[in-house]
C-alpha cells in the first residue's frame, strides 16, 4: 500500500490556523498558535507534549467544549468555530465521546445509569438497550448495577468507555485515560481502545507516556500551541470500500471475546 492510505479516508477533523488566546486580567496567553490538522476516519492518535503546550485547549476544541478565537474547524465537513454554546453542546452530544483521566462518574449512580446519562440529554431512543449493549462490549454488565464505589479504577475507566460508546460517536477522545491507573490496568484499557479502533472507532488520546503512543497509528507533539511533530507509526488497513467486492475482510473482534 502507498503511503498516503490515509489519504483515501474521509476526514472526520479539519482544522485551519486554529489560535486561542485567553486573556488574564490585562495579559494574552496564546496557547494555539495557528493549528493545522486533519484527522481522518479510524485514526488512531495521541496527542502529547509538554505541560502547558496546549494539548487540553486543543483537545476542548476538538470537543466542541470551546471554540477557538480564530481559524476554522470543520468537524464531518460542517463550520464548527463559531457556534453558539447550545448548538455546540449538540454537536458534542451526537458526535463525541469523552473518557477523562478521574472517569468523571456520577457517585451515586449506577454504571448502568450513568452509561444512559448523555443519552438522556441528547434524548435518544432506546437508551437502556444501547446501554446494555455499550456495558456487554466492554466486558461489565454483570457490574450493570454497582455504584462506582463499588468499582475499582478500571472498572470505572470501562463504564466511562461503555458511556461514551453508547452515543455511537463519530471520535472518542480520551484525556490521559490511564493516568490514574496501575500499569496492568492501563494496558486493558489501551487493549479496548485497540480493538476499538480496530472495529473502525476514531480515537484521539492524550498522554505523557510513550508506551501508549506508540499503540497509536499516528503521533502528533505539541510545543508552545504549535504542531511540532506529526508522525505515522503505521499506516492504517486498508477501508473495506477500497477493496474489490467479494474480497475478504476480517471481522470485527469483539472487546472481550
Ligand atoms: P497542556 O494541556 O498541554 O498542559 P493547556 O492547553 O492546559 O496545556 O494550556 C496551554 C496554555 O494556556 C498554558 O500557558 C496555560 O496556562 C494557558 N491556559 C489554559 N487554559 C487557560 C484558561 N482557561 N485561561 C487562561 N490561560 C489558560
Ligand atoms: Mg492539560
Amino acid at each position: 500500500m502507498s503511503a498516503d492510505t490515509h489519504g483515501f479516508r474521509k476526514p472526520i477533523i479539519e482544522l485551519r490556523d486554529i489560535e486561542k488566546i485567553y486573556r488574564v486580567g490585562t495579559e494574552l496567553v496564546r496557547a494555539l498558535r495557528g493549528v493545522t490538522l486533519t484527522i481522518r476516519e479510524n485514526e488512531y492518535v495521541a496527542i502529547m507534549g509538554p505541560s502547558g503546550s496546549g494539548k487540553s485547549t486543543l483537545m476542548n476544541i476538538l470537543g466542541c467544549l470551546d471554540i477557538p478565537t480564530s481559524g476554522t474547524y470543520f468537524l464531518n465537513g460542517k463550520d464548527v468555530a463559531k457556534l453558539s454554546q447550545s448548538k455546540l453542546a449538540r454537536v458534542r452530544g451526537r458526535q463525541i465521546g469523552f473518557v477523562f483521566q478521574t472517569f468523571e462518574l456520577l457517585p451515586r449512580t449506577t454504571a448502568l445509569k450513568n452509561v444512559q446519562m448523555p443519552l438522556m440529554y441528547t434524548q435518544s431512543p432506546n437508551r437502556k438497550a444501547r446501554a446494555v449493549a455499550a456495558l456487554t462490549r466492554v466486558g461489565l454488565l454483570d457490574r450493570a448495577h454497582h455504584r462506582p464505589n463499588q468499582l475499582s479504577g478500571g472498572q470505572k475507566q470501562r463504564v466511562a468507555i461503555a458511556r461514551a460508546l453508547a452515543q455511537e460517536p463519530d471520535i472518542i477522545l480520551a484525556d490521559e485515560p490511564t493516568g490514574n491507573l496501575d500499569s496492568a490496568t492501563g494496558e486493558e484499557i489501551m487493549n479496548i481502545f485497540d480493538s476499538l479502533h480496530n472495529e473502525g472507532q476514531t480515537i484521539i488520546v492524550v498522554t505523557h507516556e510513550e508506551v501508549i503512543a506508540a499503540r497509536c497509528h499516528r503521533v502528533i507533539r505539541l510545543k508552545d500551541g504549535l504542531l511540532a511533530t506529526d508522525t505515522r507509526n503505521k499506516e492504517l488497513p486498508i477501508s473495506d470500500f477500497q477493496l474489490p467486492t467479494g474480497s475478504v475482510t476480517e471481522t470485527a473482534t469483539p472487546v472481550f471475546a
